[in-house]
């Protein structure tokens, strides 16, 4: 059991994505928190169309090599599966996990390990669907083409499909979220810009001071600004923003009753992600190490000394409306599509889009007041893996924040996303976990290969 801390009068959040939105709700459920003044902010309105909880989809899986994520995606399953999943928020399609001949990204570990949680942890069955299996295995490009129709493409040469994954419509589920806040009324919003976090003698931190110059102070400030939580706090060697791509096509009534009925597919070998296609929409994206992209910025945490600091930060439609997947994103979603989808490859995007992980080195997220600041709490670190636990996470923010575990999971997870010992990395690679595409790759010099 951790120590249980004083309750705040005054609780100001800063970021209204799943993990500040999330831990809103859960504060405005708890009874121990009836007397405290809850606040949340963010610097666009609802809901943010650059923030990385909103999207026309996010994949929901228990598919994890890590047992503890496994388990609690399954415990947010249950509720995707009940109001939270209704009026199309949550189909649960499957997901086709598959891997090629050559696997140089550690996939094949992943998908083992994953497989054997959702098997022998979660109690999935293994068989075919219509045999009642939750789990089939693939075992050569013919199991593959059984379960993935209308595709005939090199799809890859093993895998396995899990009956009982799916995907969100992420912003309309996010959209739900909110109206349950609003319902509590028991949380002020305020659409406002966080331009730097109110530090105090060096040793905490008394709320936020905003771009429009006003000061908002707060017992307690809870810091969930997703990928751009490192322009506020000198996160260096801990969390780090990196650039994933998204494109989508429009696709006709046919190939949509010919491909809807498939499976969300992931190529374990190479990153590359189609979310089942909905309303005619077909979305290609890439789980990759990304793009980063440095800033120079003053030390965060000492910004009147003069200090700079270098940290990737997101760059967005917001910040320039411009801003597309570079050159070498848009040809892996085409190779991919002429591998998959020979007859798509040379369909136009109807758009594209950057979107930002909050990578940790090792994915787990970063759930914890900090080790130097009382007053603070941070929440983020999503590393491309948060949103299917929306209905659930801000619960177990509010554990962490309350300082109860509810059991041995609740300690195992406080342990999981407790605030590193050390620094890590600080080289742009940001993550040891399974991911696509290039290491290393800088956003502005990939945007500049267009140019040229
Ligand atoms: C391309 C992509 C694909 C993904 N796929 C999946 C998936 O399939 N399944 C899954 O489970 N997860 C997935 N994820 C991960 C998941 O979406 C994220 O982990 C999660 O949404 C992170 O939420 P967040 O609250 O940390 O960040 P965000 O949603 O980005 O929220 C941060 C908020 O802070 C606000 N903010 C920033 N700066 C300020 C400021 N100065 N002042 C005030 N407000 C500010 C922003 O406007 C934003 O609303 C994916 C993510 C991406 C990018």
């Amino acid at each position: 059991m951790s120590q249980s801390r004083n309750l705040p009068s005054t609780i100001l959040i800063i970021g209204s994505g799943v993990f500040g939105l999330g831990t809103a709700y859960a504060l405005a459920q708890r009874l121990e928190y009836r007397n405290t003044k809850i606040t949340l902010l963010d610097r666009l309105d609802f809901p943010a169309q650059d923030a990385s909880s909103i999207d026309s989809s996010r994949i929901v899986r228990p598919d994890y090599p890590d047992a503890a994520y496994s388990k609690l995606a399954s415990q947010a399953r249950k509720y995707w599966r009940r109001e939270w999943g209704a009026d199309g928020r949550y189909t649960e399609s499957g997901l086709c996990l598959l891997l090629d001949e050559t696997d140089q990204n550690n996939g094949r570990d992943y998908m083992d390990k994953s497989l054997e949680n959702v098997r022998d942890k979660l109690g999935l069955k293994v068989g075919r669907r219509e045999e009642g299996g939750k789990i089939t295995v693939l075992n050569d490009l013919n199991d593959i083409r059984e379960v993935i129709k209308g595709m005939d493409g090199d799809l890859g040469r093993c895998g396995y499909v899990n009956w009982t994954s799916g995907w969100a419509q992420a912003e309309d589920a996010m959209k739900y979220l909110r109206t349950l806040v609003e319902e509590t009324g028991r949380v002020e919003f305020q659409r406002a810009e966080l331009k730097q976090l109110l530090f105090k003698n060096g040793d905490s931190v008394e709320g936020a001071e905003l771009t429009s110059g006003e000061k908002v102070t707060a017992d307690l400030t809870v810091l969930a600004t997703g990928a751009w939580t490192p322009k506020f706090l000198d996160l260096r060697g801990i969390a780090s923003a990196s650039g994933q791509i998204l494109t989508y096509l429009d696709l006709t009534q046919e190939e949509q009753d010919r491909l809807g009925s498939n499976p969300s597919i992931l190529n374990e070998s190479n990153g590359m992600f189609i979310i089942q296609p909905s309303n005619r929409v077909l979305k290609v994206a890439r789980h990759g190490y990304g793009y980063a992209n440095p800033t120079t910025i003053p030390h965060p945490e000492r910004p009147e000394s003069g200090e700079k600091i270098t940290v990737s930060l997101p760059r967005t439609k917001t910040d320039d409306p411009n801003v597309n997947v570079p050159p070498e994103g848009g040809k892996a979603c085409r190779d991919f599509l002429a591998r998959y989808l020979p007859d798509l490859a040379d369909r136009p995007f109807t758009h594209t889009r950057i979107c930002w992980y909050t990578d940790t080195p090792n994915s787990d997220w970063l759930i914890d007041y900090h080790p130097k600041y009382k007053g603070l709490f941070v929440t983020t670190g999503g590393s491309g893996h948060a949103y299917k636990f929306l209905p659930i996470i801000g619960d177990r923010i509010v554990d962490v924040l309350s300082g109860k575990d509810r059991n041995q999971f609740g300690a195992e997870l406080r342990k999981k996303w407790q605030w590193p010992k050390q620094k890590f990395r600080q080289d742009h690679v940001w993550t040891d976990d399974w991911r696509g595409g290039r290491k290393g790759m800088i956003l502005d010099e990939e945007l500049t290969r267009a140019k040229l």
